[in-house]
């Protein structure tokens, strides 16, 4: 059950007397029949005690935190002496660690049953609290008193988020209860920690579920979703609240991390501009561009790197715009967004639509026309970009031109192939411009 390494490097330990297993999520995974992305080991063994034992293959990691890692056949592992944690007064670290003799203490302070679980050498489980059971009912629950635990360590409430929605897991309802009480300690949390926790939420298979049931929890960070919440759009295309049909709209778009932030923040703006008209009818018009300024004004405060930020605000202001189903238009649209980026607006707009009234599915039709008509131009090599022009700035001063006006021409050019008014030829282009030149 436990690979090679693991088993040497356990064996190794017992055989010198100390206690050792391996520990938390490489178990839950294992249990759970996924490939662990890497094995923690667990030890009675002080850390200048396993420097000696695996010297000179060995790291000193974390020494005041007991973790050496040892390397084996090109592998790390983190061994870890038992230990328990300090009082936590920032709601993130323990002010200290204290070694342990005992694996009950190392345990204990783990926050989730599910991967508070150890196994031996001989493979026997170690499952002080419950842990088998929960994996087996899909249950996220802490281990011991919920409130303090999220007291101690806010991130474990986006943690708990983001294994129900990657495993697909219930949260506890104890546990659930505790995390909207607590959830104002998130504050206490770097928002770079936040992130790639919400990052994994957002990318798991139970997204829509997790963001319906917590949206409170999300808000704490993200106040500009908030008024999305149980906001009626009072318009037929629609059947759920904005919020929910945001959920649904992540949950429909592939689990890339561009792509999911981007339904996340893509109707921000739709409670700002709502209107009714004359027969009752709901509408947001402009809701691309006011989503797209509160999302980057949340990427900021979040600090997301520029180029996803630039994307992200990009793909939200395009969500709601109309793209023309021919071949002119959608080689304007490849020219505005590169190809990259007409294939992630296509996803966009399919998750919109999927998360919108069933009626309304025909949608679908066209985009995937667009798909075809995208892949037609990009086959055969069409030419939507200045630098795929068979002219350069070269051949314009050849022809006489110099300053701005080489540009211009350019654009010019540019703007005949794209309406397909010329083709891409070399000849013809420079005939045409010699043309308007004259
Ligand atoms: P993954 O590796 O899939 O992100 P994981 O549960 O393995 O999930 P790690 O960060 O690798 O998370 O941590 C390994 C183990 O350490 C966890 O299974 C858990 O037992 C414990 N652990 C991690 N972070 C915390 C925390 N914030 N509070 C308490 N225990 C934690
Ligand atoms: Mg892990």
């Amino acid at each position: 059950m436990l690979p090679c390494e693991v088993l040497d490097i356990l064996r190794r330990l017992n055989e010198s007397g100390f206690a050792a297993y391996a520990v938390g999520g490489c178990v839950r995974d294992q249990l759970l029949g996924r490939t662990p992305e890497d094995w923690d080991l667990t030890t009675s063994a002080r850390p200048e005690q396993v420097m000696e034992l695996f010297a000179p293959h060995c790291i000193p990691t974390g020494l005041q935190h007991g973790t050496v890692t040892v390397r084996r056949n090109h592998r790390s592992f983190e061994v870890t002496t038992f230990r328990t944690d300090g009082a936590y007064s920032d709601h993130r670290h323990p002010d200290g660690v204290r070694f342990s003799d005992r694996l009950e203490e190392d345990l204990k302070r783990r926050d989730f049953t599910i991967g508070a679980m150890a196994i031996d050498v001989g493979g026997r489980i170690v499952d002080l609290f419950g842990g088998q059971e929960d994996l087996k009912n899909g249950v996220i629950r802490c281990v011991g008193e919920a409130d303090r635990r999220f007291d101690e360590d806010a991130l474990r409430i986006m943690r708990a988020l983001r294994f129900a929605s990657v495993l697909g897991f219930t949260i506890a309802p104890d546990t659930a209860e505790a995390i909207r009480r607590e959830r104002e300690k998130l504050r206490c949390i770097a928002v770079e920690r936040i992130c790639v926790e919400m990052t994994k939420l957002l990318c798991g298979k139970d997204v829509a579920r997790v963001l319906l049931e917590f949206p409170e929890v999300i808000g704490v960070f993200l106040p500009e979703m908030l008024p999305a919440v149980g906001f009626d759009q009072r318009n037929q295309h629609h059947c759920y609240d904005v919020w929910e049909h945001t959920a649904r709209a992540v949950e429909a778009v592939p689990a890339e991390p561009v792509l999911r932030w981007t339904m996340l923040f893509h109707d921000l703006g739709k409670p700002h501009c709502f209107t009714v008209d004359g027969n009752g009818v709901g509408h947001f018009y402009g809701h691309g561009k006011i989503s797209r300024t509160l999302a980057l004004e949340s990427m900021s405060r979040l600090k997301f790197d520029n180029d996803s930020r630039d994307r992200i605000g990009l793909l939200v202001d395009w969500h709601d715009r109309v793209i023309p189903c021919t071949r002119k238009g959608l080689r304007r649209t490849l020219n505005k967004l590169g190809s990259d980026g007409v294939a992630q607006l296509i996803a966009v707009k399919r998750a919109d639509n999927l998360a919108q009234a069933p009626a309304y599915r025909e949608r679908q039709r066209e985009l995937d026309r667009a798909e075809e008509i995208i892949a037609e131009l990009l086959s055969e090599d069409a030419c939507f970009s200045l630098k795929q022009l068979a002219v350069n700035g070269r051949d314009m001063m050849d022809l006489g031109l110099s300053g701005p006006a080489i540009g211009q021409m350019l654009q010019r050019l540019l703007d005949q192939v794209l309406e397909e008014k010329l083709p891409n030829d070399r000849e013809t282009l420079l005939e045409w411009a010699e043309e308007q030149n004259d």
